[in-house]
């Protein structure tokens, strides 16, 4: 699936899909979708930039990574205290501390898109 086809599927009215409190999701996709083209982010920076609440960010980078598989780029969260790289998460919010020295010093995870 390319970008317009995805986009456009986007588009169409969704009358199954789970139900959630937000405005315009189809727009705030694209936004989200055309920001990681030109850049990597996190979702805190997403969230900044595309005025939705951050884990309103992480709902909408579901359903993306859903439709996009391996297009859409995980860059793992990285403790910066002793530098573990918290690659096995597949989830895509990073954690609130370092698993091994319970640092809270996380670098969050980013996210870029690819092969648009
Ligand atoms: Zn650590």
């Amino acid at each position: 699936m390319d970008l317009t086809d995805f986009v456009r599927d986007q588009m169409k009215t969704r009358p199954n899909q789970p139900s959630m409190p937000v405005l315009r999701p189809e727009t705030i996709r694209q936004e989200i979708i055309a920001l990681l083209s030109r850049e990597s982010m996190t979702a805190r920076e997403l969230s900044g930039q595309v005025g939705v609440a951050e884990k309103e960010v992480l709902y909408h980078l579901e359903h993306i990574r859903l439709a996009l598989r391996d297009a859409l780029v995980l860059e793992p969260a990285l403790c910066l205290a002793c530098g573990f790289s918290l690659r096995k998460r597949e989830r895509l919010k990073g954690p609130g501390r370092c698993p091994v020295c319970k640092s809270q010093h996380i670098a969050e995870p980013r996210f870029a898109i690819t092969r648009l």
